[in-house]
């Protein structure tokens, strides 16, 4: 066997076992994942519990979950009520690291201003989602970088040779995504006269931050379908106020929202909450490059 052809088996040989050598994440969301992975580089292996364009507020977990957290070294959850069913899925893996309080247990909305706060926390069995404030959070970029301060705290904390790595990594994610950002609010900029209606209620903080005006939601209430009068209640704000954009997400019925596009002459326009929820929307930054693309193309077509 030639030199080059004994050092190619090498490395063929050496890579899974680095593959194993990095530090096993489970993150609930996608959104997680990716933020994880800006800041983790080639000293993590991300795995994201529900796959991309599912419904986390609605997700199931599956036996294979139970698996997966079992080789955890590090547990990050979006928290806020957005992912209850995670604690169950911790209680069945008996890993008291990895639980509610445990040094491997990272509640990502730790330190995030919530918006839509509520006096009580409601659990998911009463038909709605959105318990103690509206989770949606990842959704303005300037709360990633209090996201990726967290995840590198933790990061550190149970690798603490890769903390200068970390904090690096973090350093220049959030340089990137400042830059970005400017570029985004500068395109956004036209929709801030024309109020938009969407399906779900998973935008106050890209509202905020874009300075857009969600003035309706097609469900009744977070996770729970729209009623006949309901529908009809927006569809009448709708012409009073001239909206003229709704958003659904690609896992949302399309039904109801061309329903109500058509009634008020308006146009759906399709945007991503989640990493992966639309092809484009690879990763946490390229989400933003796809939502603001969507978003700019149904206004140009006005
Ligand atoms: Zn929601």
């Amino acid at each position: 066997m030639s030199r080059i052809a004994l050092i190619l088996v090498c490395l063929a040989l050496a890579s899974p076992a680095l593959a194993q050598q990095r530090l096993q994440v489970v993150t609930t969301t996608t959104d997680l994942r990716s933020l994880t992975e800006a800041v983790g580089g080639n000293r993590v292996a991300v795995t994201s519990l529900v796959p991309p364009n599912f419904d986390a507020e609605e997700y199931q977990p599956r036996p294979q979950d139970v698996l997966r957290l079992k080789d955890a070294r590090l547990v990050v959850r979006v928290g806020l009520d957005y992912d209850l069913w995670l604690d169950r899925l911790l209680a069945q893996t008996g890993r008291p690291e990895i639980d509610r309080g445990g040094p491997a247990y990272v509640d990502a909305s730790f330190a995030i201003a919530a918006l839509e706060l509520r006096g009580m926390s409601v659990g998911p069995g009463d038909g709605h989602a959105h318990g103690s404030g509206n989770p949606h959070y990842w959704l303005d970029p300037g709360n990633a970088e209090i996201v990726t301060g967290t995840i590198v705290e933790a990061l550190a904390r149970i690798d603490p040779a890769g903390a200068s790595v970390y904090e690096a990594n973090r350093a220049a994610f959030v340089a990137k995504l400042a830059s970005k950002l400017a570029g985004w609010q500068a395109r956004l900029a036209p929709l801030k006269a024309f109020p938009l209606v969407a399906y779900h209620n998973s935008w106050p903080y890209f509202a905020r931050r874009f300075r857009l005006d969600f003035a309706g939601f097609i469900e009744t209430k977070p996770g729970v379908p729209p009623s006949p009068s309901h529908l009809a209640g927006i569809i009448e704000m709708m012409r009073a106020r001239g909206v003229r954009f709704v958003v659904r997400e690609p896992h949302e019925p399309d039904r109801d929202v061309a329903f109500v596009a058509s009634k008020a002459g308006a146009t759906v326009v399709t945007l991503a909450a989640s990493v992966g929820a639309l092809p484009n929307a690879v990763d946490y930054i390229s989400l933003f490059d796809a939502n603001v693309d969507a978003l700019t193309k149904a206004s140009a077509a006005r």
